[in-house]
């Protein structure tokens, strides 16, 4: 029986789409991050929960080596504003409107009406604008990996975009690749817990006395590069960098994501996307752009004539100028030291941690009302 204490669960949910009895449930520990818990009355002790585990499975690998990327590129999704509601360059949604008008189905990341951060699957390019955009909480993969496989099976194409244990996690649900399955995983800093999420929401909720009906991660409006949150209280909109400089401390990350062993070189996916940054100190510096230029990375044949075909203008470039400014394509963030003080400070409210930690303090909240009454005369 999967024993979670034993390894570094990423929270995949590959035992809980797999499960023939659906003993398994995903529920979230203290820190808000979601584990497989087995019911031993269901449970037939099959061990298929242990069998397709792709973090049990990396851990007893033996290192080997792998092959090289095919192709690596800085890319922008061609059009005039089209990059517009893309984190980057766009890469995602120019791979999903190709599977779209080819008869394909897209899977993502979406943030629903109620702030919740889950995969949806879409099947318009109306559904697959709703996935665009970075949201840095862990997504709760849901049953996406059965519907991707009834997809499949139906004879559609599919795109899954997610963090490389999701997508690890959906190939070992599925046992191997599939012909008609294309798979794009991201360059990832690591997961913060759904909990961090909505305690800075409800946080953000009683500051303003009013519910917040629209949020992006990574504020749209802001060059790119800035890491800072955007919130909207039905039509007032307020910017924010409490979440963002919780999420760079790197305290509040997945215990797994400091060792996670999908975000290599050697990728799981086809396609790795994420952020060019740097690019203006590498040979394609004539390419940098104030909106974003992606950084794409296809592992596989199938990875390289999706990005070729597709409406991007590419300029292939050194794997090593991408990992320069990029330390997460090739290692996992390190854990910080003081993690364990943190969650002990959180269990006595988010206002404190958001003071600590948060960059919550009167003298930058001062700083920030100067700022806007100088943009304003
Ligand atoms: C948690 C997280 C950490 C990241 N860390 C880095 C990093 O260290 N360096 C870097 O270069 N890039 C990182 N990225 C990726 C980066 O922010 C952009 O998403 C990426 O460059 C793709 O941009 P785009 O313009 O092609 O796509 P976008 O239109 O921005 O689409 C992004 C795609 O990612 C999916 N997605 C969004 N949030 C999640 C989520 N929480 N879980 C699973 N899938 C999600 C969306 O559904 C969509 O398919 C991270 C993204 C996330 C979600």
């Amino acid at each position: 029986m999967l024993n979670t204490e034993s390894f570094a669960c990423t929270g995949c949910a590959a035992c809980f789409a797999s499960c023939p009895t659906k003993a398994i449930c995903m529920t979230a520990d203290g820190e808000g991050f979601a584990y497989p818990v087995i019911d031993p009355v269901t449970c037939i002790q099959c061990g298929l929960c242990e069998r397709v585990c792709p973090a049990l499975a990396a851990k007893n690998k033996k290192e080997k080596d792998e092959p090289r990327p095919v192709l690596v590129a800085a890319a922008k999704l061609r059009g005039e504003g089209a990059r517009e509601k893309s984190q980057s360059g766009g890469a995602f949604f120019a791979l999903a409107r190709a599977t779209l008008a080819a008869g394909g189905v897209v899977y993502g990341a979406r943030l629903d009406a109620d702030m919740r951060v889950h995969h949806a699957r879409a099947e318009t390019e109306a559904e697959a604008e709703m996935l665009r955009g970075s949201k840095y909480v862990q997504s709760d993969v849901g049953e996406s990996y059965a519907a991707v496989k009834r997809d499949l099976v139906g004879g559609r194409r599919v795109l899954f975009c997610g963090t490389p244990c999701q997508v690890a996690g959906l190939y070992a649900y599925l046992r191997g690749d599939h012909d008609g399955l294309l798979t794009a995983d991201l360059i990832c800093h690591g997961v913060p817990s759904p909990r961090l999420w909505a305690d800075y929401l409800a946080w953000q909720e009683k500051r303003h006395k009013r519910k917040v009906t629209r949020a992006e991660f990574r504020d749209l409006s802001a060059p790119w590069g800035v890491s800072r949150e955007a919130l909207w209280f039905g039509d007032k909109k307020v910017i924010d960098t409490v979440f963002a400089t919780l999420y760079y401390s790197r305290l509040a990350l997945r215990p797994a994501c400091y060792t996670c062993p999908f975000g290599k070189e050697q990728a799981v996916s086809d396609i790795t996307l994420g952020d060019f940054w740097g690019i203006e100190d590498t040979p394609l510096s004539d390419f940098a752009d104030s909106r974003g230029v992606s950084a794409v990375v296809a592992h596989t044949e199938k990875g390289k004539e999706a990005l070729l075909a597709s409406d991007m203008e590419l300029r292939p470039t050194a794997f090593v100028d991408v990992a320069a400014k990029n330390p997460n394509l090739t290692a996992p963030t390190a854990r910080p030291a003081g993690r364990e003080k943190f969650w002990e400070e959180y269990e006595r409210g988010f206002a404190g941690v958001a003071r600590r930690y948060g960059g919550f303090t009167p003298k930058n909240r001062l700083k920030r009302i100067i700022k806007r009454l100088l943009r304003r005369n």
